[in-house]
């Protein structure tokens, strides 16, 4: 009896030194000092013992359960501390660490362009106007003064959805759809999305364009002159040089380019002005009574100008950039400088 004592005592012991967690430690407790546990066990054989030895038994019987229970008790104590000091290690806060500042995004460097450009026009009297990215043929070309056999067609890659629907290749066609909705006077700007067929370091087959139209009675080719000189001065700095170049757009007669002086090289010639000293930044000018016709505008009463910009080039210059496509790649180490 005694020796059996002992060895459960021992085996008791052996199993409590490998138990890893407070369940196994309760299931140990369970398994030796339960109500049908192994001590409880051996305790049914004290009735064949003689009555000297009784007394001597049942104080191993309790001293062994004393020390059990008392082991047992330890290890989960032991574990209880062990798991609070892990949580608190786990939950420890510096509080003299500095805090994590939230990533606050910044507005897209063409978003800030067109922001800028529309303040400007809207201080003159502007309103802004939108129209759908697919666009049918006619607001695009036909009413436009680009008929289907127009070889100016040529010159605007178009992504065509059918024979006539498109993504439109310039923002161009919202003049038609606020002339054909509002009678004159009219003074609009468009910002917008347009498309073409084309992909290399300057252009990209997305871009953006802002188109500017005003109309009402007596506006003449100053009027145009005077308007976007202030813009030019307001946008790139007063003094900024201006000059109007004669040129060719279907919708508008006569027609412009408009050249100010390098901002990089201030019109001394460099890269990017091909040593000119001038940058072309947008076309402009008269409405050609054509495209006045096909809104049912009577050109003898009013007349107007129109003009029309790439924001990314523009963009490019304001803030010295040289590849079109950082604009579209998401990366925010180009992004966060705006
Ligand atoms: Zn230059």
């Amino acid at each position: 009896m005694k020796e059996k004592l002992e060895a459960m005592k021992a085996q008791a012991l052996a199993e409590l030194a490998t138990v890893g967690t407070e369940k196994e430690v309760q299931d140990l407790r369970v398994k030796y000092l339960g109500k049908k546990g192994e001590l409880t066990g051996l305790m049914k054989g004290m009735g064949s013992l003689s009555p000297e030895e009784r007394p001597l038994i049942g104080q191993l019987v309790n001293s062994v359960k004393d020390t059990l229970e008392e082991k047992v008790e330890a290890a989960l104590a032991a574990m209880r501390d062990s798991d609070k000091q892990e949580r608190l290690r786990i939950e420890r806060l510096d509080i003299s660490l500095p805090g994590r500042r939230k990533a606050i995004g910044t507005l897209h460097p063409l978003t800030i362009v067109i922001q800028e450009i529309s303040e400007i026009f809207s201080s003159l009297g502007f309103q802004t106007a939108e129209g759908p990215e697919i666009e049918l043929d006619y607001y695009n070309f036909e009413a436009l003064n680009l008929p289907k056999d127009h070889p100016a067609r040529d010159m605007q890659d178009t992504f065509y959805v059918s024979e006539n629907v498109l993504l439109r290749t310039h923002t161009s066609p919202v003049q038609i759809r606020t002339m054909l909705k509002h009678a004159p006077p009219v003074r609009i700007i468009a910002p917008g999305k347009v498309y073409r067929r084309d992909s290399d370091v300057t252009h990209s087959p997305m871009f953006h364009q802002i188109e500017g139209l005003m109309v009402d009675k007596n506006i003449n080719f100053g009027d145009l002159k005077g308007i976007l000189t202030i813009f030019i001065n307001q946008y790139f700095g007063s003094g900024t040089s201006v000059r109007f170049r004669p040129s060719f757009f279907p919708f508008t007669e006569p027609s412009a380019e408009v050249d100010i002086a390098c901002v990089i090289c201030k019109g001394k010639g460099c890269r990017v002005c091909k040593n000119t000293g001038w940058l072309e930044i947008l076309g402009s000018g008269m409405v050609d009574p054509e495209v006045f016709r096909h809104v049912k505008y009577d050109s003898e009463s009013v007349t107007g100008f129109a003009f029309g910009m790439g924001i990314e080039r523009i963009a490019m210059l304001k803030y010295g950039i040289n590849d079109l496509r950082l604009f579209y790649e998401n990366d925010l180490r180009f992004l966060s400088q705006f």
